[in-house]
């Protein structure tokens, strides 16, 4: 049955991090505002994905919100990367705390957002049945969102249990005494195999691509760490609001290749056991020059060689075609060590590919593996897959699934020429999956708020970005990405995990506080490169209407 539903200005999509925030700020402006969630749970990425070792890979302290002083004040972290049940308890902690809930509904899947020319207003559809008009709408989808299962001859004839890490049981898997099969070796793959393979009987990992991984050194948090941040708390919030990736790397200032070979490892060792993802910013050109880049990914690849015994197993770990950080750098604990396990299989499925999914497990070109368990660790369709799933149309109808078919185009990542008054938090072409998504996310939930405040106050009600301005921020993302070492790497920023996407580097590699500067720079001139509209005198709609 088709609902329509009234009473508010704004629909949010998605009750991740990005939606519970944007709605936190609205309701501080007195927008009227609803999410639709089809999840049963707030807590968005920390709510799917389930599977043993999920963690974030950004420290705790680091990953979490700092709009709130007392939220900051009254929440204590207690491992230097939580783990994926303290995250949802986090996001469940901030939808009670300031009573969120209420003005969310669960369970409901946004299918459809159609643009009427003529109102200016949004028509949201859902899988409920809900017919939804609003003025704005937000869509806080996530960009790691839609998992992706390839498409394997077979899937459906498999007598053993399934499962994707993107889609965890809530009730939790025990794979004690039981062959298990996990598919793929990006982050979520390295951080369940140590511990699947504590489990099962026998684990095989199919391997296509080898990552490279740093160790994460994990542990409960000194009562140091968290007293020193919580005294310099606001230096730190504020140095990582304008840092490149909104996490508080030490950024090496000189070329890798500057310095001598001994010193160069010295740094490199020094930041291998820190952990994390700082290993990345030993130099100040392991991003850009593939000769330094080397240096760090040899380095790693030594350490490779050096954790794991058996030779062959260690030579097919070892990534060897693309440069290091171009795919995800991957935080682990014991993900190489693991390889030293008597019942772990390394299956490299570049040189024998995977032809069929059997009733008994995975034949590839050269064997079969009898499997209780496969666990497809295959990533997702990200950044765009999850919009483009949603049928959206702006002005005259059109798709943006259809406008995006060459690949993304956005103005700064936000908004859409030709989709008026939709808003992407941490879209395509903002520096999102780059950086610590939580203060990204933050400063696209701020700019959109005051975005809205500014609309109500000089009484416009639509916002939209120019073609031109939109052909600009496109041309510039590129050129960005192209002075850098990334769309060498098929990596799934550029579209390379799903057949047919296209090859587009998605993220803006320009850095998040440069980034942040230009969209504080564009709302400063009167919302430059935007088209702002006001109502017909007849129907005003402005956000502030009674
Ligand atoms: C395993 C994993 C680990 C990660 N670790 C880190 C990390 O350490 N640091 C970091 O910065 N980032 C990390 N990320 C990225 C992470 O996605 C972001 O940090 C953040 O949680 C994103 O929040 P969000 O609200 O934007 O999106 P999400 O958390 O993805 O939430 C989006 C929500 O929208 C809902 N939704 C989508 N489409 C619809 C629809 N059509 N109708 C209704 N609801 C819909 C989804 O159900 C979901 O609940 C990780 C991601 C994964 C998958």
């Amino acid at each position: 049955m088709v609902k329509t539903v009234c009473g508010f200005d704004v629909a949010i999509v998605g009750a991740g991090f990005a939606g519970l925030y944007m709605l936190h700020r609205l309701r501080g402006l007195g927008i009227p505002a609803r999410i639709y969630e089809a999840g049963s749970g707030v807590g968005g990425t920390w709510f799917w994905n389930r599977y043993p070792g999920a963690r974030c890979d950004v420290q705790s302290l680091e990953y979490s919100y700092s709009f709130s002083d007392e939220l900051e004040q009254e929440w204590h972290w207690t491992e230097r990367y939580a783990a994926q049940p303290e995250i949802l308890r986090y996001a469940n902690h901030v939808a009670e705390r300031f009573d969120l809930t209420r003005d969310i509904q669960f369970e409901t899947r946004v299918t459809g957002a159609i643009f009427d020319d003529t109102t200016d207003r949004w028509t949201i559809r859902t899988d409920r049945g809900d017919l939804i008009p609003a003025t704005f709408c937000v869509m806080a989808t996530g960009c790691l969102s839609t998992a992706k299962v390839p498409d394997f001859k077979g899937l459906e004839i498999f007598r053993g249990c399934r499962y994707h890490t993107g889609h965890w049981p809530h009730k939790g898997v025990d794979f004690t005494g039981q062959r298990v099969g996990v598919i793929g070796t990006g982050s979520s793959a390295i951080q369940s195999i140590p511990i699947i393979a504590g489990q099962a009987s026998h684990l095989f990992v199919f391997q296509r691509t080898p990552n490279f991984s740093v160790p994460a050194h994990n542990g409960p948090l000194s009562p140091a760490v968290t007293r020193d941040w919580e005294m310099n708390r606001n230096e730190y919030r504020h140095r990582a609001r304008t840092s490149r990736t909104g996490i508080l790397h030490e950024w090496g200032t000189e070329s890798a290749l500057d310095v001598p070979p001994e010193e160069r490892d010295r740094a490199y060792e020094l930041r291998w056991q820190r952990g994390g993802l700082g290993f990345g910013a030993a130099f100040s050109d392991i991003g850009v020059n593939k000769e330094a880049n080397d240096t760090a990914a040899e380095f790693v690849r030594a350490k490779i060689c050096g954790i794991v015994r058996d030779r062959a197993v260690a030579e097919m770990l070892l990534p060897k075609d693309y440069p290091l950080g171009t795919k995800r750098l991957c935080v682990d604990t014991g993900y190489y060590a693991t390889f030293n396990r008597e019942n772990v299989t390394l299956v490299d499925v570049r040189s024998t590919p995977i032809e069929e999914i059997t009733p008994a497990g995975v034949r590839t070109s050269t064997a079969e593996y009898a499997v209780d368990s496969l666990v497809f660790a295959t990533g997702f369709d990200a950044m765009t897959g999850t919009l483009c799933s949603i049928d959206i149309r702006g002005r005259a109808g059109a798709a943006l699934k259809q406008k995006w078919s060459q690949g993304p185009r956005s103005y700064l990542g936000i908004m859409v020429a030709g989709f008026p008054n939709l808003f992407t938090i941490t879209g395509p072409g903002s520096p999102s999956v780059l950086s610590n998504m939580i203060v990204s996310i933050e400063q696209h939930v701020d700019w959109i708020a005051d975005c809205l405040a500014f609309l109500r106050q000089h009484r416009l009600t639509a916002i939209e970005p120019t073609v031109d301005a939109e052909n600009a921020w496109v041309a510039h993302v590129n050129e960005v990405a192209d002075s850098t070492l990334y769309p060498r790497a098929n990596s799934w920023y550029m579209g390379a995990n799903i057949p047919g996407k296209p090859r587009v580097f998605m993220p803006y590699v320009g850095g998040l506080g440069v980034y942040r500067q230009k969209c504080d720079e564009v709302a400063a001139n009167g919302y430059e490169g935007f088209t702002l509209s006001a109502p017909a005198p007849e129907a005003d709609r402005s956000v502030d209407r009674p």
